[in-house]
């Protein structure tokens, strides 16, 4: 790992080695969360635009030289990232956008973006020698790692608030995962997890505080812009929660623009549910100081109180001078309905909600026709087919005569 210089706390500056600290900065606890610092220079002998033409390795695991893992670790063998980059023709035509790309991300292997940051945190369990590893999560962060875990054969314990979608919790048991549901909100299973993990001595998958795994997320920046030919989109949509997601795309984007591969930032665009939107306010009220709320939102992966990942989510959207969007949850269900129709992508509903967000500001004439829009899919609609049913309604049932058809054509 010679090329990580250290760890560095969001709230202090102060760094730190890799030695040094397991998860956040001593001085702040639980808020104090640690960026990953790289040695470009040295990554510049090792990751260059022509090597990464010839790497036949179409996987998060191409951008190995800007992960904080090390070589020799074994990887886990289920295959993560390198996901479709549509250009929706279709779609594009409907909002009036000559250039829009949607990133299918429910097509991970657990079928959420959450695989990104599992993959790497299974890898840093290993190293680091552990034999459990827990997270607290709405879902696809818990059915994610579940996966992970399983195909390394570590063992995981998950905590999941009360209301998860049960397909998510079929995925859970069937990787094997121990699964405890707690009666409360995500926010406290969080913090019950954070509290049993120091308790049990398992490792902790939580992003938001254990710095790798933002480092995961980040892959999907630099997927988008190696799909784009280096060309990297004017905007990119994506839906928020803890903001862990907004925060590894600004950090994919910091270490290619460092690294010459992109010529500029792109403007990083936050989408958040109108009953769960305490970033959103946030950004409109210029602090980065949260009211916690209780969520209400059909979009259960981004029904989050108090998003951990508050700083790192609010400085990528204004230093890239982007800025954040709540929809309701009839506009998500909307984004869910024209997604399926016109693109052929299913997404579950915080996986639609950074194209709600698009959709919003595309009618309110906020997007320039010629903009190269990015648009992540962070989720599969399988995972919540009661949302999805809600989005279209039911079949029609008749019986199997062809006179009960024509009455019904
Ligand atoms: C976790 C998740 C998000 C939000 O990610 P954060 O890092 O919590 O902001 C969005 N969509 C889906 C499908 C998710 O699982």
């Amino acid at each position: 790992m010679d090329h990580v210089r250290g760890l560095k706390c969001v709230l202090c500056g102060d760094e730190y080695s890799v030695g040094e600290v397991l998860y956040v900065c001593p001085k702040h606890g639980d808020e104090g969360i640690l960026d990953v610092l790289y040695d470009y220079d040295l990554i510049a002998t090792r990751l260059t635009k022509e090597g990464l033409a010839h790497n036949h390795d179409y996987s998060i695991w191409r951008y190995a030289p800007l992960l904080p893992i090390r070589e020799e670790t074994p990887r886990p063998p289920l295959h993560v990232g390198w996901t479709p980059v549509y250009q929706s023709q279709r779609l594009g035509e409907k909002l009036g956008l000559a250039h829009l790309y949607i990133k299918d991300d429910g097509r991970n292997p657990t079928a959420s973006f959450k695989d990104r940051a599992s993959a790497v945190g299974v890898v840093k369990a290993q190293e680091l020698g552990y034999e459990i590893i827990t997270c607290a999560s709405t879902g696809n962060a818990a059915s994610s790692l579940a996966g992970f875990a399983a195909s390394v054969g570590l063992r995981s314990v998950i905590f999941v608030p009360e209301r998860a979608p049960q397909a998510k919790v079929a995925q859970l048991l069937i990787f094997g995962a121990r699964v405890i549901m707690v009666k409360g909100t995500y926010d406290q299973a969080f913090d019950l997890c954070l509290e049993a993990a120091k308790e049990y001595g398992w490792y902790s998958r939580n992003t938001a505080y254990n710095p790798y795994l933002s480092e995961g997320k980040k892959t999907a920046s630099l997927e988008i812009c190696e799909q784009l030919e280096w060309q990297a989109p004017d905007r990119i949509f994506v839906s928020v929660g803890d903001g862990c997601i907004m925060g590894g795309l600004w950090k994919g984007l910091r270490d290619l623009l460092a690294l010459d591969f992109i010529e500029r930032m792109p403007q990083l665009i936050g989408v958040q549910a109108e009953g769960s939107a305490p970033l959103v306010r946030a950004w409109e009220e210029g602090t980065e100081e949260i009211v916690p709320l209780i969520p209400e939102t059909l979009a259960d992966s981004i029904a989050v109180g108090k998003p951990r990942d508050r700083v790192k989510a609010l400085r990528a959207v204004r230093e890239t001078g982007g800025q954040y969007v709540a929809v309701t949850d009839e506009e998500i269900l909307e984004a869910m309905r024209l997604l399926g129709r016109e693109a052929a992508v299913f997404a579950e509903p915080a996986g639609a909600a950074g194209f709600a967000g698009l959709l919003k500001l595309a009618q309110q004439g906020q997007i320039d026709p010629d903009e190269r829009i990015a648009v992540l899919v962070t989720g599969s609609g399988l995972k919540d087919v009661d949302s999805a049913i809600r989005a279209v309604g039911k079949p029609d049932l008749i019986e199997p005569t062809i006179s009960a058809l024509r009455r019904l054509m």
